[in-house]
């Protein structure tokens, strides 16, 4: 097969050239004659890829000195459960605004470790779905913190505004935005992510937390899911999944050559209008999302005639787009178009729309 665009989801496309780095020096890395991922996680030259990832990683989001990086196992879901343990003291209450899927389903874990107030924000009006914005949100001023997910990766909703929660502190789901655009972390209490989407392979889970909100976890955390624990271990209290890390160390190279987080989401920003631009253009195709409130990296996208997707399906595969199945959720298409992707694969996809129209209207 010729090139192939992946849009799946997550775990999604890396760009290639970390991918080709990685094969290069997959069985003799820096000389040491073996495999990264056959180092101890406390050989020096292993800590020392390791710690330049983190400072990598600090330099792209601008993170501040009064912050923690964690580089934890257990994906997403894990810190649905570990955001409550250490951050939600018995007795007291958290609010979670939802959106979407993830964020629902992060408040639904959470009521396994305490009082969680669920806050809906999603306004549906003749099919059309809509978000109140964050200065409507009814947050609780004595919450413990408040959740929520500014990137939701299957109903394709982003919030771009940072909600103010006059001193309460805020907690984001990040894992299909991180790194996608420039965020002022010190607005945030802490911020995580899954690697899959944004950063590298499965396995990783970053972790970007305020260095006051250490040491109030839950007698019953496991220590695997202790933040204090983690950052007073450089996040090798236990062995860390030591491949993941070094592939995201790459990454964050990557994405320094390319100028940062200013000059992707420029790219990204010009990816997503491409594609909006498209199906708006169209009325064979629809999104259903308030402008405002579209995702630039997860575009859903509906045919109008339903009957037509398993035909767009098998054809696009064919053409090379892979993965553009949408969540059983929503049903449709979905298109990730995350950092990885280029921008010659959202005009593959483009393109391709445009002719399947033309031969199917
Ligand atoms: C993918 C995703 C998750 C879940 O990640 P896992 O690593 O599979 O647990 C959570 N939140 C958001 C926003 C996601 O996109």
């Amino acid at each position: 097969m010729s090139e192939v665009f992946n849009f799946c989801a997550g775990p999604a496309m890396l760009p290639t050239p970390v991918m080709a780095k990685a094969q290069h020096e997959f069985l003799n890395w820096q000389g040491t004659g073996s495999s990264v991922m056959e180092l101890s996680h406390r050989s020096g030259i292993y800590i020392a890829m390791a710690e330049k990832a983190e400072a990598d990683l600090r330099e792209l989001m601008s993170i501040p000195d009064n912050y923690k990086v964690l580089f934890c196992h257990g994906g997403g879901r894990g810190q649905f459960s570990a955001v409550p343990l250490n951050l939600l003291p018995t007795g007291q209450t958290a609010d979670y605004i939802v959106d979407g899927s993830w964020s629902k389903a992060a408040a639904a874990e959470a009521k396994n470790f305490g009082d969680i107030n669920v806050i809906n924000i999603t306004k549906e009006d003749n099919g059309n779905i809509s978000v109140l914005n964050p200065t409507e949100w009814p947050i609780s001023p004595n919450a413990a913190y408040v959740h929520y997910c500014p990137n939701e990766t299957v109903n394709g909703i982003e919030i771009n505004e940072i909600p103010e929660t006059n001193g309460v502190p805020l907690v984001a789901d990040m894992s299909s935005t991180i790194l996608s655009h420039e965020v002022d972390v010190s607005k945030f209490g802490l911020i995580y992510a899954g690697a899959q989407k944004n950063i590298g392979p499965s396995g990783l889970t970053i972790v970007i937390v305020r260095e006051d909100l250490l040491g109030h976890a839950q007698i019953a955390t496991p220590c695997i899911m202790n933040y204090k624990l983690a950052a007073d271990n450089d996040s090798m209290y236990n062995t860390p999944p030591t491949y993941a890390w070094y592939l995201a160390g790459l990454v964050f190279q990557w994405l320094k050559d390319l100028g940062g987080v200013k000059a992707i989401a420029k790219i990204n920003q010009t990816k997503a209008a491409l594609l909006y631009q498209a199906i708006d253009d169209s009325d064979f195709y629809q999104n259903t999302i308030d402008t405002k409130y579209r995702s630039k990296m997860n575009i859903p996208f509906w045919l109008k005639d339903e009957s037509l997707n398993d035909k767009f399906l098998s054809e696009s595969e064919a053409a090379g787009l892979t993965a553009l199945k949408g969540h059983r959720i929503v049903g449709g298409m979905r298109a990730s178009i995350y950092n990885a992707m280029p921008i010659e694969g959202v005009q593959a996809l483009v393109d391709f729309m445009q002719q399947f129209e033309k031969r199917n209207r």
